[in-house]
């Protein structure tokens, strides 16, 4: 990395944990195809798909079988051939009681890369309608649909298109590897989001500096263009937050409640840009994705591209699972979720599986608030944790969003940087839900 780069990133809150990117240095293979997929319908921010097979029915890889409901949902798509084997309810780590779609692999595969579409000259709504039809969705976490993303709201105009490569998250290391192996498919996937919003002016690639290898491919890649700006990212989280992105490589804040289209702004992670190319160019649906499996003691850790719908379990008689862990967690450890059962399949938000060790469990009993402010300190949007934290768990929740829950972007932080370990994020979280469930009650 060039030493005279400038060095972008947020300016408030923040914490540094332990990097421990233990696969920064394997290159993505292809996961075995599971005998059996598990699909539920619910996979995006937004109304679940409606199931469109019934059981006993052929399905052909890539046939849609889930259909968008609603203005925030998105299609799914059968991720083997096969037969279907049952339709039934279940819990995936965000909702209760959804459809899921059981395929029997079976039949043949197809070459989704064998052929390439032209796309040059179609008009930004038939790009949008490919990447739709695709089911397209944030594969950095956040699961908006992408085509709704890619069409702001009228008046506003975007200006400036934000790659994350900041891949800010413990362990996480799949971004990285697509920087460094999807680099032709990210610059058309950039020139395909150009043409859909020709306002687009600037372009900037941000990257964690602990990526230099990435940095330096990128910049070897950029030179001599002005359009498209690599910008190295202090290590430091939440760097990869949409909000923090932003404002360190802009200088913009977005607007509380506010969209990053309010200031012109769009951010789309590396691997959902990589989602975009397959969309246009080879007509491929999202069948799977890119994941980190990883953990102390695992016995092949890697990057693997995963059908979505492999259950977890399938991954673990490939790869392996650490004798003795303190937990198994979908994405990483800051955001991520604990997985409660190796039947919870891979699903389009699953940036990573990652077994925490006995000395990383972040479970340990908690103890009081000694009131020292770290959390504080920590918060890259200005709350007050511990408050939100205390009114969540009185269930006082008005008074926790008239101080900010909804502002809370659920990084953990507060909670990593805690020397009591109050479970601060969860209880925020806990506080939104109960919000959302008294405010919905109230309607009835
Ligand atoms: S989880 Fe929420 S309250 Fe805690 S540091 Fe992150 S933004 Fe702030
Ligand atoms: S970091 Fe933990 S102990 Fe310190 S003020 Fe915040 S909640 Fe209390």
């Amino acid at each position: 990395m060039d030493k005279k780069q400038k060095i972008f990133t947020f300016k408030r809150g923040g914490v540094h944990p332990h990097e421990n990117k233990l696969t920064a240095a394997q290159p993505i293979v292809n996961a075995d195809v599971p005998p059996l997929v598990r699909i539920p319908m619910a996979q995006h921010l937004g109304a679940p798909a409606k199931v469109l097979v019934s059981v006993g029915d052929e399905v052909k890889e890539g046939q849609r079988i889930g259909e968008a409901t609603g203005m925030i949902s998105a299609h799914i798509h059968a991720s083997v051939s096969g037969v279907v084997t049952a339709i039934e309810k279940a819990n995936t780590l965000t909702a209760k009681q959804i459809d899921f779609v059981v395929i029997k692999t079976g039949g043949s595969f197809h070459n989704w890369v064998g052929e390439k579409f032209p796309w040059e000259n179609l008009s930004s709504q038939q790009l949008v309608s490919l990447v739709q039809e695709a089911g397209v969705v944030g594969l950095g976490g956040a699961t908006f649909p992408t085509h709704v993303k890619l069409s702001p709201p009228p008046g506003k105009v975007v200006e400036t298109l934000i790659l994350n490569g900041a891949e800010c998250e413990p362990y996480l290391t799949i971004d990285h590897r697509m920087l460094l192996e999807k680099s032709q498919e990210i610059l058309t996937a950039i020139e395909i989001v150009r043409r859909i919003l020709p306002t687009i002016k600037k372009v900037y690639i941000g990257i964690e500096i602990n990526k230099e290898d990435a940095i330096d491919h990128w910049t070897a890649l950029l030179a001599g263009r002005s359009d498209i700006t690599v910008a190295p990212l202090k290590t430091r989280y939440p760097q990869g937050g949409e909000k923090q992105l932003i404002q360190a490589i802009t200088g913009k804040e977005v607007p509380t409640k506010g969209l990053p289209a309010d200031i012109g702004v769009l951010v789309e992670n590396v691997s959902t840009m990589n989602a975009i190319y397959e969309a246009v160019v080879h007509h491929k649906p999202l069948i799977e994705r890119g994941l980190t499996y990883t953990g102390k003691g695992v016995a092949k850790p890697g990057n693997y591209k995963v059908r979505i719908g492999t259950p977890i379990s399938h991954l673990i008689e490939s790869y392996g699972k650490p004798e003795k862990f303190a937990a198994m967690i979908s994405g990483g450890p800051m955001m991520g979720l604990e997985i409660p059962d190796e039947n919870i399949p891979v699903v389009k938000s699953t940036s990573g599986i990652v077994f925490l060790s006995p000395q990383e469990d972040y479970k340990v009993e908690d103890r009081p608030c000694i009131r020292c402010a770290k959390c504080l300190a920590v918060c890259p949007i200005g709350l007050m944790p511990t408050e939100l934290a205390k009114l969540a768990d009185n269930f006082l929740v008005e008074e926790a969003a008239g101080i900010g829950l909804f502002d809370c972007i659920e990084c953990g932080a507060c909670a990593y940087i805690c020397p009591s370990k109050i479970p601060l994020v969860g209880l925020i979280r806990y506080g939104k839900e109960f919000y959302k469930r008294k405010q919905a009650q109230a309607k009835k």
